[in-house]
């Protein structure tokens, strides 16, 4: 059979694709269960103006520590989720659980807006635009402060139909982002009849600013479009205070990363506005 002639033909790569593959069962069992008994909590970072250094928003992020392995990486286990439809509940649950986070924020006076990641199977779910829908009904979040965060790659296949789930979307009054921008592959004639509000630029390009020029006139760039298109513009993954710089010479006020704050816990959050100068970064 086809399978044991490679095994012995290439018997160390073959090894090699059967952890791969043990892994990821293991990962998707694991996930299953995980899902049952809420494994899973969030994470929230700081989204900061960087002229007066408050805070915006908030970018949910998800954590899984297993009971027995630890903490296995978003980037890890989302692919998964996402290939085997588990992300649908799980995204349910994500999006749930950062609404109702940021309506407690708004009751104790410290409102800011909240981001979520969509994954492409929950994008082009049915039901999404209903489940939202509820979600900020029950959770009695305000529309415009949900920021729904999606990517190129998820926008570009069939173009028509994701302007039409766009525009669902803004009807419901929420805000739309594209995550990772520059990453994809986008064309720049779709980009302005996407009906997108956020540009947000990948970490990529901020992260060797200012020792590499060429991401340094490809951030610029990108800024200066979305600011043509009437689009916002966050910058991710900034670390350092030149960074930070070098995007206010260049009109991105909104940051994220390091430099002001890693995702924290509600609980991180909370103590952090009794006490302004505890936990950051600087
Ligand atoms: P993303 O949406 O682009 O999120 C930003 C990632 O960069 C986060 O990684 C964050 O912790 C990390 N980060 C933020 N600031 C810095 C920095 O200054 N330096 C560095 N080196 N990293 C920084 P994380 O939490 O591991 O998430 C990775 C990716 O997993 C996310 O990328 C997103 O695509 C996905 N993800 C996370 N949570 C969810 C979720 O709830 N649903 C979906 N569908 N995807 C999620
Ligand atoms: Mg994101
Ligand atoms: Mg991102
Ligand atoms: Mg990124």
């Amino acid at each position: 059979e086809a399978k044991a002639k490679g095994r012995n033909t290439f018997h160390f790569y073959s090894q090699e694709l059967d952890a791969a593959a043990n892994e990821r069962l293991y990962i998707e069992n694991e996930l299953r269960q995980a899902i049952k008994e809420g494994q899973f909590s969030l994470r929230y970072q700081p989204q900061i103006d960087s002229t007066t250094e408050q805070v915006v928003g908030y970018e949910a992020l998800v954590r899984w520590y297993h009971p027995e392995k630890g903490f296995i990486a978003p980037t890890k286990f989302i692919p998964i989720a996402e290939a085997t439809g588990m992300i649908v509940e799980l995204g349910a649950w994500v999006l749930r659980e950062a609404c109702q986070f940021s309506a407690r924020l708004r009751r104790s006076g410290r409102a800011a807006d909240i981001s979520v990641n969509l994954s492409a199977r929950q994008f082009k779910d049915v039901e999404l635009i209903e489940h939202i829908a509820t979600t900020l009904k029950e959770t009695g979040l305000s529309p415009q402060m949900l920021h729904l965060e999606l990517t190129e790659s998820m926008l570009m296949g069939d173009v028509e139909a994701a302007i039409e789930q766009l525009l669902e979307m803004k009807k419901l009054g929420v805000s739309l982002s594209i995550d990772d921008f520059g990453t994809g592959y986008s064309s720049l004639s779709y980009l302005k009849r996407f009906p997108v509000d956020v540009l947000k630029v990948d970490r990529s390009f901020v992260k060797d600013i200012p020792e590499d020029s060429n991401d340094m006139e490809i951030t610029a760039a990108i800024i200066a479009m979305a600011q043509k298109l009437s689009m916002k513009v966050i910058a991710e993954g900034v670390e350092t205070e030149e960074q930070v710089a070098f995007l206010q010479r260049n009109n991105c006020f909104i940051v994220q990363g390091y430099y002001y704050s890693a995702p924290l816990t509600e609980h991180e959050i909370l103590l952090q506005s009794q006490h302004p100068d505890i936990g950051q970064a600087k």
